[in-house]
């Protein structure tokens, strides 16, 4: 697990939110508590879009010494599950932030949540509807039409209350009867025209088995739940502006002893990705990519998988701010945190993805250089690592040219590179199988540039290599983004036409020795290549795997 978040950075501009807090906090309203929720429902992973609210719930609990509940939305059982509630917990605790005590479901509420609709319906404000979805769809009017009361709109309190506790007895199939708030068919705002705020499922709860046949809907039970947990702020997001005036008016009729203010903000949106649970599940369940956790996906556990580190999500949903106007943010700016978290924190190795042998004639067979190379070149504290160095190596299939490109810095037939850290050698001769494909070169190696200048004359290039006998081979998975169009959802066709074939690429490479005990988790760059790190389900020492996190510079931006 990360290092939990205890201070959140003082440099951040101040977002609207804030604003209005501080002020609450300068009049004194709730005594001067924050108190925030995310409140995810258990019906998917979480994405990067969640960590944007995560980042703004439990950093604004911080930011003003107060607190920040985890709350399972979960009053849709049919499409929740265990699986997603343990993940998503883990993955808030991944991205460093704690809830302590302070686990919460909805469904801890459905006791209470049903007692207040029975006050709704003694205080003549709820009512128990039989209309279809579709005749309670025709009853709703339009934007520019009044809706028309249902037929039962003027039921008696006792009626109403008998027909609810027997929907809540089981007697009833499923899409019988709603229970519906009596506020205001002609309402502009369409959330007011008598929202249902039960409805009957027969369906196994999570969290409360089969004690319940009938589940209340989202905005009913949330600005209830909000009020029992002393909620004093709650944030959401913009789609909820239009659901407001419901949160406030079933507030005011329970006279709970807390009212929450409900402030929306804009979700986050980012190119080359889709960000929606309903997609990110087809993805899954029709298997174009493995899992939730597949390293492509913008899932927390995806993120997590790939190498994403929780400060580099953190930095960047700082970066992104918070503020009231919807808009795309460029993949580029993530990629951008991460790297310049990578670049600080990670070591650095040497690993060959596609391997070509090398033969240096004149180094004796006998002989090993043991080389002591820095694990950063910012970081002495990071150490040395040791690479043996020997007559056969393994240098990048990609980092030899026999009749070079121009402005081609590494090696060519007749031409001399540096090899990383070690000695100066020039291709001598290639050599070929008998269908012509170059299967090794033959090089000699100029014994006295170790740690000096080449006499006389200037060598330019460096590139990396191994040593033939000592090197691990481990599985190097390429992973690039899971679509290659900049806005996959907007794009003509559907969105999985736009899904980059290319995204996966795997590769038998060889590394250098001195990775052979990593971990799993374990990050490091992968000099002159990228970002890379191991995988947490699949690397097994003896059997290694290394996920591309993401390369040394931003390739989608050259094709631009
Ligand atoms: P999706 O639309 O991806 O299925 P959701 O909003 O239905 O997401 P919830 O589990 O209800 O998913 O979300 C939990 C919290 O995270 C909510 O407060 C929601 O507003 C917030 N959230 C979800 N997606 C984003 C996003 N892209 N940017 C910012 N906050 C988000
Ligand atoms: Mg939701």
């Amino acid at each position: 697990m990360s290092e939990p978040v205890s201070t959140i950075s003082s440099s951040t501009p101040i977002n609207f939110i804030h604003q209005l807090i501080n002020d609450d906090v300068a009049s004194g309203k709730n005594q001067g508590r924050v108190h925030t929720r995310f409140p995810p429902e258990p019906n998917g992973y979480l994405h990067i879009g969640h960590a944007k609210s995560i980042c703004l719930n439990f950093g604004t609990a911080l930011k003003y010494n107060g607190l920040c509940n985890l709350r399972f939305d979960d009053t849709n059982p049919e499409k929740e599950n265990l699986e997603y509630v343990e993940s998503i917990k883990a993955s808030v605790k991944w991205l460093g932030f704690d809830w302590q005590d302070r686990l919460f479901y909805a469904s801890d509420y459905f006791d209470k949540l049903y007692e207040c609709a029975v006050t709704l319906i003694k205080q003549g404000k709820a009512y128990v509807c039989s209309l279809t979805p579709e005749q309670a769809r025709l009853y709703r009017g339009t934007l520019t039409e009044p809706g028309q009361p249902s037929p039962d709109r003027e039921r008696t309190i006792a009626d109403n209350l008998d027909l609810f506790a027997r929907m809540k007895s089981g007697e009833f199939a499923d899409g019988a009867y709603t229970l519906r708030a009596k506020i205001d068919m002609a309402s502009p705002n369409i959330n007011l025209r008598d929202p249902v705020i039960y409805r009957i499922r027969h369906q196994h709860h999570h969290q409360t088995g089969d004690k319940w046949c009938i589940y209340p809907m989202y905005d009913y039970t949330h600005c209830i739940s909000d009020a029992l947990e002393g909620i004093t702020h709650s944030l959401c997001t913009l789609e909820f502006e239009d659901h407001r005036p419901l949160y406030d008016w079933t507030l005011d009729q329970l006279g709970l002893p807390c009212h929450p203010q409900q402030i929306e903000f804009a979700r986050l949106n980012i190119n080359y990705t889709v960000m929606s649970k309903r997609k990110l599940k087809q993805l899954v369940d029709e298997k174009l990519v493995n899992g939730w956790t597949d390293p492509r996906m913008p899932t927390l556990e995806g993120m997590r998988r790939r190498g994403y580190t929780p400060a580099a999500i953190r930095n960047f949903c700082e970066m992104v701010g918070v503020t009231k106007s919807n808009s795309l943010v460029e993949v580029g700016q993530l990629e951008y945190c991460l790297r310049e978290d990578l670049d600080a924190t990670a070591p650095r190795a040497m690993c060959v993805l596609r391997p070509l042998k090398v033969v240096l004639t004149n180094y004796p067979a006998a002989q090993t250089d043991v080389l002591h190379l820095s694990r950063h070149p910012k970081d002495a504290g990071m150490g040395e690592r040791e690479i043996p160095f020997t007559r056969e190596l393994y240098i990048d299939r990609n980092d030899f040219e026999e009749v070079p490109p121009p402005g081609f810095k590494r090696l060519t037939t007749g031409g001399e590179v540096r090899l990383r850290g070690a000695y100066i050698i020039k291709c001598e001769q290639v050599i070929r199988d008998s269908s012509g494909n170059i299967t090794e070169l033959h090089c000699s190696c100029d014994m006295n540039t170790l740690g000096k200048n080449a006499e006389g004359r200037k060598v330019k290039g460096v590139i990396h290599w191994v040593p033939a006998q000592l090197a691990i081979p481990v599985e190097v998975r390429m992973y690039d983004r899971l679509f290659d169009h900049p806005a996959p959802d907007a794009a003509e066709g559907d969105y999985r036409d736009n899904i980059n074939r290319n995204s996966l690429v795997v590769l038998k490479a060889l590394a250098e020795p001195s990775l052979a005990n990593s971990p799993a988790e374990f990050r490091c760059q992968f000099e002159r290549e990228g970002y890379f790190c191991t995988d947490r389900f699949d690397s097994k020492p003896g059997a290694l795997v290394f996920n591309l996190t993401i390369g040394l510079k931003d390739t989608w931006a050259r094709q631009q």
